[in-house]
């Protein structure tokens, strides 16, 4: 079989190579990290830095085709191995996801609308910001992830003071809207052009990060469903995207869509697809870069994923016993996924919870149910 490569040894990562895997693919891992979730299981595992020429060149050798699993690797390296290989997504489409101003300015291109915003490098650009941004929140242009990297700023005063606290860095401010609720939509688009997405996603963020994800016909209404669809399929067309891409969006309050940004990769709230879907978002990425079909996946249940952060092994500040899940895999339904992290800390990724039912009622009352048991608030 061939071997398929995956940039980051993540969650993400793991989860991509169970899927190719089991098409019959090996995969390969570039992670410096040597007990990295996704090395753990993966049949190679390059152990170097993203940058490092020697692993780069030892994973073309190994690979088929590259993906990547971590937004934040040097789009220099993908578009090294690009001249050797099927790389998806490009370097280039990387690039504009990781620099919120270059995504935005993407945004605009393709007439999708974001939020009100100015881009913040020098103290003039400080200074002339418009009062009609305020209150807003300050985010880091590059490597924010999880809100982190943020700050919200009610006064002119407030935002020199929070930018200098970021160390000057090139930052974006943008208005704080009044959100009604989140939600997202996965593409996957081929080499080809033919590009497929799953349903809108509705999202709950707790303290910045992804809490719990809905997915049912009527989670969002329709047409603000059919609006994010759409524009999901232009900012993928728009950058002539090869992968898997997840768009994020707010619904205001007055009912319009506002896109949030952009994921060069599955993402956290697409997890329910690998239960809920017919084809999930990582088989999705296998065939992107297998040059194999899409075809538009069909959801067979209703699903509600919860996040399992660190914190459930804590308890009262000190580390507790293992959660309780033989209670919640005695509810009808229950998928647990972890992600073989050697260590639980507060606020990391160790897994996720996917509820599947027949109808949206089932899946949540169970779904509410397990969430008591762990001790996740109800949503
Ligand atoms: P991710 O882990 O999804 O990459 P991130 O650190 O890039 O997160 P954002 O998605 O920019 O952060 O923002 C995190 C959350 O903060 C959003 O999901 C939303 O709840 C809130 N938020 C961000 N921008 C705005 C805004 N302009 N107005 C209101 N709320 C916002
Ligand atoms: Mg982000
Ligand atoms: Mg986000």
């Amino acid at each position: 079989g061939a071997t398929l490569g995956v940039l980051g040894g993540g969650q993400l990562g793991r989860m991509f190579a169970h899927a190719a895997q089991s098409m019959g693919y090996f995969t390969a891992v570039l992670d410096a990290d040597p007990t990295s979730p996704a090395g753990l299981v993966s049949h190679h595992h390059v152990r170097t830095g993203y940058e490092d020429p020697k692993g780069l060149a030892e994973l073309a050798q190994l690979c088929a085709a590259v993906t990547t699993e971590f937004e934040n690797v040097p789009a220099a390296a993908l578009q090294k191995l690009a001249r050797t290989l099927p790389v998806s997504p490009a370097g280039e489409s990387v690039a504009i996801a990781q620099d919120r101003a270059a995504e935005k300015a993407h945004f605009v291109r393709c007439g999708v609308p974001c939020a009100p915003y100015a881009e913040i490098t020098t103290p003039e650009q400080l200074a002339a910001v418009s009062a009609d941004l305020l209150p807003g929140i300050l985010k880091t242009a590059r490597m924010g992830y999880d809100g982190k990297g943020q700050a919200r700023v009610r006064t002119a005063a407030e935002l020199a003071a929070a930018w200098d606290g970021m160390g000057r860095v090139a930052c974006v401010l943008e208005k704080m809207l009044p959100l009604a609720h989140e939600c997202s939509v996965i593409v996957a688009r081929g080499r080809d052009g033919a590009i497929v997405n799953l349903p809108v996603q509705r999202n709950l963020h707790r303290d910045g990060i992804l809490a719990v994800t809905e997915v049912h016909a009527g989670n969002v209404p329709a047409s603000q469903a059919q609006q994010a669809v759409a524009a999901a399929q232009s900012v993928a067309q728009g950058l002539d995207y090869v992968g898997v891409l997840c768009v994020e969006f707010f619904v205001l309050e007055d009912g319009s869509l506002v896109v949030n940004e952009i994921a060069p990769r599955p993402h956290n709230s697409g997890h329910y697809s690998q239960n809920a879907m017919d084809v999930s978002q990582f088989e999705l990425q296998v065939r992107c870069m297998a040059g194999l079909p899409l075809v538009q996946p069909r959801q067979h249940s209703a699903a509600v994923m919860l996040n399992l952060l660190g914190d459930l092994w804590f308890k009262d500040g000190a580390e507790a016993a293992t959660p309780a899940w033989d209670q919640v895999l005695a509810l009808p339904g229950t998928h647990l996924h972890l992600y073989g992290k050697a260590e639980a800390k507060p606020a990391r990724k160790m897994g996720h919870l996917n509820v599947t039912a027949a109808t949206p009622e089932q899946a949540r009352a169970v779904a509410l149910q397990a969430a008591a048991i762990l001790g996740i608030a109800p949503f």
